[in-house]
């Protein structure tokens, strides 16, 4: 478990990967993963100091956690002002709508940044993958091409959802 936020760590989210990803493989089904990064949080950092840049970590994790409640989701805190959510099951397609449900109430939360260039509140930029597993092919894959999503969604302008082109 992390110790700030009570998600799952990085190790234990590998660990749940491995399991969830050999379980697809065996039903044909489809693995959705978001890969979140708090955007602008060196400048909250900066701005409020680390102790107030804990409470949005913190705060970002709830949010994380209601979101993921009703579903088979799975939210860790990958490391840093990182996270992740693993979606079992999940369609590209309502992989999609709940990336940008969770994008969009981390905004409506409106946690005060005044230093973001982004906007005046706390936002999180997104990327998404989805895959078909295949038995004995490693699901890095997957968070890689999570990250690389996630990477176009900062340079597009952050606060946004983006995902690999099918
Ligand atoms: P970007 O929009 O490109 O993501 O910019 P950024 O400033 O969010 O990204 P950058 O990687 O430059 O900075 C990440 C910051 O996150 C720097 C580091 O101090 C802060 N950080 C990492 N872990 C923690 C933590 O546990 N608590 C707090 N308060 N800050 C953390
Ligand atoms: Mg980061
Ligand atoms: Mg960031």
């Amino acid at each position: 478990m992390d110790g700030l936020t009570g998600l799952l760590n990085r190790r234990a989210f590998e660990t749940r990967l491995h399991e969830v990803w050999e379980a697809a493989a065996t039903t044909g089904g489809e693995v959705g993963l978001l890969f979140i990064d708090v955007d602008e949080f060196k400048a909250f950092n900066d701005f409020y100091g680390h102790q107030a840049g804990d409470e949005v970590l913190r705060q970002v994790a709830r949010l994380l956690d209601a979101h993921t409640r009703a579903t088979a989701d799975i939210a860790a805190r990958y490391g840093g002002e990182e996270f992740l959510v693993l979606m079992p099951g999940c369609s590209r397609h309502a992989a999609l709508e709940r990336a940008e449900r969770l994008r969009a109430g981390i905004e409506a939360a409106c946690m005060e940044h005044a230093a973001s260039p982004v906007q005046g509140c706390v936002t999180v930029s997104i990327g998404l993958a989805t895959q078909h597993p295949a038995s004995g092919v490693d699901p890095a894959a997957l968070v890689r091409a999570a990250d690389e999503a996630l990477y176009a969604a900062k340079a597009a302008g952050r606060n946004r959802v983006m995902m690999p082109s099918a």
